[in-house]
């Protein structure tokens, strides 16, 4: 089997201005120009930053991704974005499913898959988060959860060329705290069971990342797990030298 390229995304999530937002692209695509990490990077900056990035982006290696698109391509949806907006922004691809969309919106499966399935018909790759609570894995129901988020939220059109999944434990976002790699082995192999149970295999080429507390320290361990193909970066990705460190930490 063809070895998976790493995938490296940075989810700025509702941070950065203009000014440092434009200061913070512009150092990382000046560490790209001098070197390839060999890897695929995304930076996934706020939608107000989309039109501004796509110009100091334009020939280098960093592509452009949304954190979130709408279902509908267009329509009475006052605060949303859509798929062919992201695309008409310079996007290839999109986040959908996180977490904080999943409990602050009360976003679930379903309408997960129907963003992902928007975000293919516009042409983008889509990246789908999933990851237990606490209360789950404490339960003993991780697998379970994350298996059933991945049956749910994949839509008929992914394919492993425009979907990712990122396993993203809800309580590893932000918090410092970061699953073991066995943990993270058995959830990523998790993902590709769900995979499997959906498209009945073909998913070889799926990237699978982690995304949790990821730091420019802990991220070679991550990236050493069986079957982590890269990492979804928020906190640790305000730093454009953070990040960088992070997307050549798999070498
Ligand atoms: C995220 O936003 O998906 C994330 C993983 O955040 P952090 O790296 O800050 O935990």
């Amino acid at each position: 089997m063809t070895p998976r390229r790493p995938l490296f995304v940075a989810n700025w999530k509702m941070n950065g201005l203009h000014a440092d937002g434009i200061a913070r692209a512009s150092a990382l695509a000046g560490h790209t120009a001098g070197g390839d990490c060999g890897g695929d990077i995304v930076v996934c900056p706020p939608a107000t930053l989309l039109f501004a990035l796509r110009a100091v982006f334009a020939g280098s290696a960093i592509a452009l991704g949304g954190q979130d698109c709408h279902a509908a391509a267009e329509g009475a949806h006052t605060g949303d974005v859509s798929g062919p907006m992201l695309v008409d922004a310079g996007c290839t691809h999109v986040i959908v499913g996180h977490s904080e969309r999943r409990a602050g919106h009360g976003e679930g499966n379903e309408e997960v898959a129907a963003k992902a399935a928007a975000a293919h018909a516009a042409g983008l790759a889509a990246i789908v988060c999933v990851g237990e609570s606490a209360a789950e894995r404490n339960a003993g129901r991780a697998l379970a959860v994350i298996g059933r988020q991945v049956e749910g939220s994949l839509p008929a059109s992914a394919t492993p060329d425009n979907t990712a999944i990122a396993y993203e434990p809800v309580w590893a976002i932000g918090t410092g705290r970061t699953p073991g790699p066995a943990d993270i082995e058995a959830a990523h192999a998790q993902v590709r069971v769900g995979w499997e149970r959906r498209f009945s295999g073909g998913g070889e080429a799926l990237r699978v990342l982690y995304g949790g507390s990821v730091t420019a320290r802990n991220a070679g361990g991550m990236l050493a797990v069986p079957g982590v193909d890269g990492v979804l970066v928020g906190g640790a990705s305000l730093s454009a030298d953070a990040f960088w460190q992070i997307c050549q930490a798999h070498r």
